[in-house]
């Protein structure tokens, strides 16, 4: 494999509310994140200075410089051309920028362009929840909902790089307003900006809901931390109003089935992270009560495991494919670097870092870290060791199981295998992984 001189990548996620920076190493490690707000009322070239600047900040966090850069990949909130210009935005200026040769002329380096729910969607594929899946679907459920579609590593683009756009399915006759034009879009009955709009509509016509209350601590915006809140005191009108939200969700993940059939549906946003607990039974519900397909396949839905990280794993693979180093090639399968672990006569573990006496572990980037929780991890616990994207997670005790129940659903909810063995089996097991993998040793 040809080594690179310059192999740093730069991963970008244009939101309506910040312009996120990453700078990645080839095998999907960030190392610098920088932020610049979004220009709301600006103009195109203001959004393009925040991204260079965004950029520059990035960069000087590890004193490394645009020539050291091999690839830029841009996720942008709208549909793209495959000549890298944006073709649409809502809520923002770029619309008709021919943004990858304007930020070539500007950085001297190759950029890659494309929309956030589809390089969401290569992200988890590469390195997410739909690792080792061929073909995926990713829908993310926020204040809009957005998706992609890849197969055997390649985003369904359509014959206008504007496929993905499930928000925009019809789901009902004479239904409210969409903000792209159209009339009962699936993300103006399931979003969360339905689901907001829903609730003031039922609090203005008389119902009650401790929503009101929350809403008054937070200058009358809905969040989906407050959803959540609403739930979990089992208040009447948020629950009968989400519960229709999950349903409709459900149903369109039954339709996706029935369209694509893909081997997983990944979902993932900010309402599903919030809310996934009260989300989820309804929604494998729905897909479940199909009458079409007889022989249900289990685990077809799972949540994201990259989160927010998603579209930047997407915007880095999608630059590297446009060099011709695709994550997805055998060829330029790079892994983090992983310590290799020794052993020692009296129990402890010998690392990169150092000699551990004490419980530890090791994320996906391979570094090293001590392990302040208890000995029985909890799911957040969890979440924290395989953040970045793990394959397998490798738990090593000298107690027997750690892992509780809760831990295993949700390393399964994710699609991420794990080994619970002894410490010594479990250093031969990590040693010898040719996953991009974490451990921990309790
Ligand atoms: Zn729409």
């Amino acid at each position: 494999m040809a080594k690179q001189k310059n192999n740093w990548y730069i991963g970008i996620d244009v939101g309506g509310t910040k312009i996120q920076a990453s700078l990645c190493k080839e095998c999907g490690v960030v190392v610098a994140s920088a932020r610049e707000a979004t220009p709301r009322n600006g103009t195109a070239d203001d959004t393009i200075k925040a991204i260079v600047s965004a950029i520059a900040k990035a960069l000087e966090e590890e004193n490394k410089s645009i020539k050291d850069i091999a690839a830029v990949g841009i996720a942008v909130p709208g549909v793209v051309d495959p000549m890298g210009a944006v073709v649409g935005t809502p809520n923002m200026n770029l619309g008709g920028v021919k943004l990858k040769s304007i930020l070539e002329k500007k950085l001297g380096v190759p950029v890659s362009i494309g929309n956030d729910g589809n390089l969401g969607a290569l992200g988890e594929s590469w390195v997410g929840s739909g690792h080792g899946s061929k073909s995926i679907i990713s829908i993310c459920v926020g204040t809009g909902i957005g998706s992609g579609i890849v197969i055997d590593g390649h985003l369904l683009p359509g014959a206008c790089d504007a496929a993905g756009e499930i928000g925009h399915m019809h789901v009902l006759d004479d239904g409210p307003v969409c903000g792209c034009g159209n009339h009962g879009c699936f993300e103006a009955i399931a979003g969360r900006l339905a689901i907001e709009r829903d609730i003031r509509a039922a609090l203005d016509n008389g119902e009650t809901s401790v929503i009101s209350d929350l809403m008054a601590q937070k200058d009358g915006l809905i969040k989906s931390g407050m959803l959540n809140t609403a739930l979990k005191s089992k208040d009447a009108l948020v629950t009968r109003i989400v519960t229709k939200a999950a349903v409709v969700i459900g149903r369109v993940c039954r339709s996706v089935r029935h369209l694509i059939d893909p081997e997983t549906i990944i979902l993932g946003g900010g309402l599903m992270e919030a809310c996934g607990w009260f989300l989820m039974p309804i929604i494998q519900k729905e897909i479940e009560d199909d009458h079409l397909i007889a022989s249900k396949r289990k685990r077809e839905v799972v949540y994201s495991s990259l989160g927010d990280d998603a579209v930047v794993f997407g915007a880095l693979a999608l630059a590297r494919t446009d060099i011709g180093r695709s994550p997805f090639d055998a060829a330029f399968n790079i892994l983090p670097e992983y310590p290799e672990l020794i052993l020692k006569s009296d129990g402890s573990i010998e690392g990169k870092k150092k000699t551990w006496k004490e419980s530890f572990y090791i994320r996906p980037d391979g570094k090293e870290k001590s392990w302040k929780s208890s000995a029985s991890p909890e799911p957040d616990d969890i979440a924290s060791v395989i953040s970045g994207g793990v394959e397998c997670l490798y738990v090593g005790s000298k107690s027997g199981s750690v892992l509780s129940d809760e831990c295993k659903e949700f390393l399964q909810q994710r699609n991420i295998q794990w080994k619970e063995d002894s410490v010594a089996k479990t250093i031969q097991s990590y040693n010898k992984s040719t996953a991009r993998r974490a451990t921990i040793f309790i």
